[in-house]
């Protein structure tokens, strides 16, 4: 299947390389067949020289493909490349965002124990921890994001994960990743992350303490809107749990999904830096405009937590979330003025998305719930894509003259 030299050559001139290269090659092996590119393998079973060889593969004694629910080459090729650039022991993709929580949840989690979760978090995990895993007997606490000491209180003996966005989506609050990992573990509980809107390129959540980090890979990992896929990552005596539920359950990646994000990884870095900097520069501009009340973004020293996300991100990230004056009449017309951005909740791509999180990705919250959240009515969240910065500027001027 895999001929030495080339997997040997593949992956032993990579040990200390850096994070364009490991993006670019690390996990590539390739086949018999010389493929310069990585392939797809499109196929459910492997077959086997002899039934001892079959018997010995299934018993785990040899190495070897059997199935692709278990495994699949370009799946796993996507795993070891992204498990390079988080710096994580193993990685495991699945076939979303969602069922990377799932399966983290189900594998580590019984009747009984408690999850405390960050406050403002995506819409869909909502509904899966307090529809889903509170109906099995799994407790949910949800705890401010940035109150250490609630944090702290919030642990009891059954606590058995902490589970945080960070930033949260939409207003950009922090959580300090190595604090919270440190409550964690004097708990003897595991925390884990949802990197999705930082990416390994802004945040290694790992390295800041953290046990498991989940990807939603539909979003920058793409990068281009395409495909919906997903990953969880962590140390191997921790994953070997996560890979035991989905082989078992099957919500794994495709190969012909692997294969999209795997050509997105290799431009990861360079696409994050463009997206952060036109955010950036769009989201000092609308500090600036009379008719933005404020402007959620950790990049400006306006932030509250503009130091810590200097200390744990290496950028600011790409989702700029502002409050127009005029409630959410004024927030609709200004969305509905824009000609070119998509009016979409999805983020993370490389076409400007414009949404207004009261009435859609929130909108199931109670209005006072809301309000607390501090989602208020006037809030628009703009994911700041790759067109040209002065394009975007343009189109949120429509908004900003119809507001
Ligand atoms: C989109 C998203 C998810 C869910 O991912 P899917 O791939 O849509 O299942 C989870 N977390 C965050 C932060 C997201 O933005």
């Amino acid at each position: 299947m895999t001929t030495d030299w080339q997997a040997g050559r593949l992956n032993s001139e990579l040990s200390g390389a850096g994070f364009d290269t490991l993006a670019v090659r690390a996990g590539q092996h390739r086949s018999f067949e010389s493929e310069h590119s990585e392939a797809i393998f499109t196929t459910s079973s492997y077959v086997f020289r002899n039934a001892a060889q079959a018997a010995a593969t299934f018993a785990g004694d040899l190495d070897g493909n059997v199935y692709s629910r278990y495994t699949n080459p370009t799946v796993r090729t996507f795993e070891e490349r992204l498990a390079a650039l988080e710096g994580a022991e193993k990685c495991v993709a699945t076939a979303s965002g969602m069922s990377a929580i799932l399966a983290t949840v189900m594998s580590l989690c019984s009747q009984g124990d408690q999850i405390l979760v960050s406050r403002s978090i995506f819409g869909a995990t909502v509904s899966l921890f307090d529809k889903y895993c509170a109906r099995f007997g799994i407790e949910i606490t949800y705890v401010q994001i940035d109150d250490l000491a609630a944090w702290e209180a919030a642990c009891t003996d059954k606590t058995k994960l902490l589970f945080i966005e960070s930033p949260s989506n939409p207003l950009a609050e922090l959580a300090d990743i190595r604090a919270l990992s440190r409550i964690a573990h004097a708990a003897d509980a595991l925390l884990m992350v949802d990197n999705c809107f930082c990416t390994p390129v802004l945040q290694k959540p790992l390295a800041l303490g953290a046990d498991i980090v989940i990807h939603s890979a539909t979003k920058y990992i793409d990068g281009q809107g395409r495909c919906l896929g997903g990953a969880v990552l962590g140390r191997a005596d921790v994953m070997k749990e996560v890979v035991g539920f989905l082989r078992t359950a099957g919500p794994t990646m495709s190969p012909f999904n692997a294969w999209v994000f795997l050509k997105g990884l290799e431009t990861l870095r360079i696409r994050m830096n463009a997206h952060c900097q036109s955010a950036h520069t769009l989201a000092q501009w609308l500090e600036q405009q009379p008719q933005v009340k404020k402007v959620y973004y950790a990049g400006l020293p306006s932030h509250p937590q503009h130091a810590l996300a200097q200390q744990q991100q290496s950028g600011f990230g790409a989702v700029v979330s502002f409050e127009v004056e005029g409630g959410q009449a004024a927030a609709w017309r200004f969305i509905d003025a824009t000609q070119m951005i998509s009016i979409t909740a999805n983020l993370g791509d490389t076409k400007t998305t414009i949404t207004h999180p009261a009435s859609t990705t929130h909108g199931r919250l109670a209005a006072a719930e809301r309000e607390k959240a501090g989602i208020h009515d006037g809030l628009i969240r703009v994911a700041v894509g790759l067109e040209e910065v002065n394009d975007i500027q343009a189109d949120l001027q429509r908004g900003l003259d119809a507001v």
